[in-house]
């Protein structure tokens, strides 16, 4: 059989190919002379499988797509506190080069924006880092979450750097206000290597899922970045990913996103999907005009806009029976599939309304492949709540989803591995 996703992938490249609207990043020379045609977009799982169709392995430079992971790698080594006391995490509604400071606090209002990013670049690595080891943490980072090592295009450095007055000009507010407390320019030359950094639309694509995947990068199986900090990282990209266009992109595509002015475009959808994208001639916006359709299409020929309900999961309560008679009857809860807070709640609500004659109760979990955190402490504690009303609680595990059940104070649970094994009346 022929796979589905490429054809499908290359059909949508197909439907955007005829746009040509939209023009390259003029204020970089560089990038002004790239070749608009290129075009590309891949998608990369979870568990790390890429598909991807047109120009996927052409390199281009990352430029603002660096900010999300730049600002993973600063929470990371420095720490929540001392990163969220210089850059906020409000939607700016402003252009990603607005020279806009919060009143007042001098802070930049996001780091996805430039003023935000050039201080969360002076902010990766050990405090006291020189220039240059702060551009290594960051490359190092960077090849960290696409799984190789990246290099940085030099031209386009230079380039940019000759025209880098506006990050100049940001970074000198910045630092009269005391937010940079480095040298500023140093500080642009460290930010303009990492928007300089080389990547294809398949590192993107990995990248995003890296960020989709809890921080873990599906193939090397390393942890880039704690958890907590891809929580953050995803929020920040949902609500100022895309600038002063971030609303629209929010309601019509609903993937945290981050894009680059040299045509790059990634999504990041927890738990499900890394995407990227590449074409060079942008909107007004600075977002890259197909990769914008693309997405747009991806979001809803697949149902992947964030706030869409997930397909009704099935019924948590599988099954509530009673096996035998008399003192040794059984009641069985059969479960069924993930469990949640809100299956938990059904769950309970099922014990209360039956309020259980039998003395004798078992919940099985036999059909149930994960149950989280707080659906297993809400199971234990109607265990300890059972036993406390003076029933004899089974908990039927042979896979054991929940193991070492300790229902707490009070409360009392025999493990079996089938529900035969608790019809047997305990010795
Ligand atoms: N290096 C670019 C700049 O600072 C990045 C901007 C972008 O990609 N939006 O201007």
């Amino acid at each position: 059989m022929r796979p589905i996703i490429p054809d499908y992938l290359t059909e949508a490249l197909g439907d955007v190919e005829p746009d040509s609207s939209g023009e390259p990043a003029a204020y970089i020379p560089e990038l002004a002379a790239a070749d608009p045609e290129r075009l590309a977009a891949a998608f990369a799982t979870v568990d790390g499988r890429v598909y991807g169709a047109g120009d996927v392995d052409v390199p281009f430079t990352i430029q603002s797509i660096s900010k999300p992971f730049a600002y993973a790698l600063a929470l990371a080594d420095r720490g929540f506190d001392p990163v969220l006391a210089k850059v906020g995490v409000e939607p700016s509604g402003e252009a990603f080069n607005e020279i806009s400071l919060e009143i007042g606090t001098g802070r930049p209002l996001n780091p996805m924006i430039n003023a935000g990013a050039i201080t969360v670049h002076s902010l990766v690595g050990a405090e006291n880092s020189s220039p240059a080891e702060r551009v290594e943490r960051v490359i190092h980072g960077l090849s960290a979450f696409a799984g190789r090592r990246l290099a940085v295009d030099e031209e386009v450095y230079a380039s940019e750097m000759e025209h880098a007055h506006r990050n100049l000009a940001i970074a000198h507010m910045l630092r009269s206000h005391d937010v940079l407390i480095e040298d500023a320019r140093a500080v642009v030359d460290g930010y303009t290597l990492q928007c300089s950094v080389l990547v294809t639309t398949r590192d993107l694509a990995m990248m995003a899922a890296t960020l989709a995947n809890r921080g873990v990068n599906p193939l090397s199986g390393e942890q880039v970045v704690p958890e907590p900090v891809v929580r953050q990282v995803l929020s920040v990209m949902f609500s100022c990913g895309m600038y002063d266009a971030a609303g629209d992109w929010a309601t019509q595509v609903g993937i945290p996103a981050k894009s680059g002015v040299a045509g790059g475009l990634i999504g990041a959808l927890p738990g499900r999907i890394g995407i990227a994208t590449f074409s060079p001639r942008l909107d007004r916006h600075g977002n890259s005009v197909r990769g914008v359709s693309l997405f747009e299409r991806f979001s809803s020929d697949m149902g992947l806009h964030a706030m869409e309900v997930p397909s009704a999961g099935r019924a948590s309560v599988r099954s509530n029976h009673v096996v035998g008679s008399g003192p040794d009857a059984l009641r069985v809860l059969e479960l069924q599939g993930g469990i949640d807070f809100a299956g938990a709640e059904r769950v309970v609500r099922e014990i209360l309304e039956t309020a259980p004659p039998e003395t004798r109760v078992a919940i099985d979990l036999t059909r149930v492949h994960v149950i989280d955190d707080v659906a297993r402490r809400m199971v234990l504690e109607v265990v300890r709540r059972l036993t406390l009303d003076g029933h004899e609680v089974h908990l039927v595990d042979p896979e054991t989803i929940l193991p070492d059940p300790d229902p707490g104070d009070g409360g009392r649970v025999t493990v079996v591995r089938d529900v035969d094994q608790a019809t047997l009346p305990s010795a």
